[in-house]
């Protein structure tokens, strides 16, 4: 039997090598509206305070605090984005609108529900604090404060805050581009008729939803046939145009598995064979320092390793500090089968029940069963060297999806 020539690693040295010579991106500038997702590449800086001014924090009136006044006149209104030229004094008050800025002489707002005016007198509901409903300047933001850090991944709040300070364009990390290459004769495009032998390529469609979902922007090198100058075009093609490529098929023991001796000539192999089920023969590679993923072309096998190896070194090269999926204990809701040879990733559902998480597997765990994918939130880990599992027992799950509460 031919042995394959690359030594069997564990999962944890393989991703450690992987990430080892995955680069992150160079920074590039973008506008605040594109740049949801983006990892921040340079700290942000408030240069103002926010407030910027002492701001009413209720519609109300705007009055001094140490004054024994019962009924005060209402001398003028201040609304917010201006600023009226009033003073307030002891026995005066200032109608004013959330946000506006505090007029001089006055130290607190009473809220508009409390108060009661007529003909131009208003009647408080007793003493006031100084301060009271008053947002004192810098009491969100102090000027020169550090509002996000490098590493910072942008969602909503992060590029409010940068509008707040005055930003328009922001330093992030770019989005890798990413080549898909399919390989293999027997694949045609999913519009396509089945002739005898043919199956209808789907991991080019799957690992271009993964690269999207993990932030990537995917380039299509369409499909390559068992032929060694077809496959070297497209591989050259995609380490042309992208910062990663990404292919699956051909990368096991049989006679036309032609990427490995392609990727070994033109650059070096790094990881040749992983101890994990599905996915033994993942296969990483650089070449002109470009990351190079060879992933096995089972259905199941490209986006479990995608999903273990793949995934974090895309997250990596725009700058994410976070590059695992959060990993929790679950608790088996039936018994489960699990050959010790290798560590393997079981599909599985999630749910939270009677204070406690519970995961049932999505069935034929075959690498060829995509179906064992749809619908997983998580992979149930079953270390290399231990067997079959019992209902109940507990096992740590890598959740790549929403815990689901049971109905
Ligand atoms: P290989 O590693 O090329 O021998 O492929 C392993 C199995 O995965 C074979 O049954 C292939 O037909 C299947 N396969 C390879 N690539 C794809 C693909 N892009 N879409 C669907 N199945 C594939
Ligand atoms: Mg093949």
């Amino acid at each position: 039997m031919p042995e394959s020539p690359y030594p069997m690693l564990s999962v944890e040295e393989a991703l450690r090598i992987v990430l080892e010579h995955t680069p992150v991106l160079a920074p590039v500038r973008v506008p605040l509206m594109r740049a949801l997702g983006r990892v921040l590449a340079e700290p942000l800086q408030a240069a103002e305070p926010m407030p910027p001014f002492p701001a009413a924090g209720k519609d109300g009136y705007a009055v001094v605090a140490d004054d024994a006044s019962t009924v005060r006149r209402v001398i003028g209104e201040q609304y917010a984005g201006y600023v009226a030229d009033l003073r307030v004094t002891p026995g005066t008050a200032v109608r004013i609108t959330t946000g506006a800025p505090l007029p001089p002489g006055a130290d607190a707002v009473i809220m508009v529900e409390l108060a009661t005016e007529q003909d131009g007198w208003v009647t408080l509901p007793g003493k006031v604090a100084p301060g009271r409903d008053v947002r004192p300047v810098g009491e969100d933001i102090a000027a020169g404060q550090e509002v996000l850090a490098v590493g910072t991944a942008l969602g909503p709040a992060e590029l409010g805050l940068a509008a707040t300070v005055g930003v328009t364009e922001l330093s992030v990390y770019p989005a890798p581009k990413v080549a898909i290459l399919s390989t293999g004769d027997e694949l045609v495009e999913p519009g396509a008729p089945l002739r005898p032998g043919q199956i209808r390529d789907s991991n080019r469609f799957s690992l271009a939803a993964a690269v999207q979902a993990a932030g990537g922007e995917p380039l299509d090198l369409g499909v390559a046939g068992d032929r060694p100058g077809e496959l070297e075009r497209k591989v050259a093609d995609g380490l042309a145009q992208a910062d990663v490529l990404l292919t699956s098929g051909a990368v096991s023991m049989g006679q036309l598995d032609l990427l490995k001796p392609l990727l070994e000539s033109w650059g070096t192999v790094h990881v040749g064979r992983v101890r994990m089920k599905p996915g033994k023969p993942l296969t990483f590679a650089t070449v002109r320092d470009k990351p190079v993923f060879a992933l096995p072309g089972f259905p199941v096998s490209s986006l479990a390793t995608f999903e273990l190896f793949a995934r974090p070194a895309l997250l990596k090269m725009q700058g994410h500090r976070r590059l695992l999926r959060p990993r929790v204990q679950v608790r088996l809701a039936h018994a489960i089968r699990h050959d010790p040879e290798r560590t393997e990733y079981q599909r599985a559902v999630v749910v939270w029940r009677e204070g406690g998480l519970w995961a049932t597997t999505t069935g034929s765990q075959a690498s060829s069963r995509l179906l064992s994918m749809v619908g997983a939130n998580a992979f149930l880990i079953l270390p290399a060297g231990e067997g079959d599992r019992a209902q109940g027992e507990a096992v740590e799950a890598m959740l790549i999806g929403e815990i689901l509460n049971e109905p």
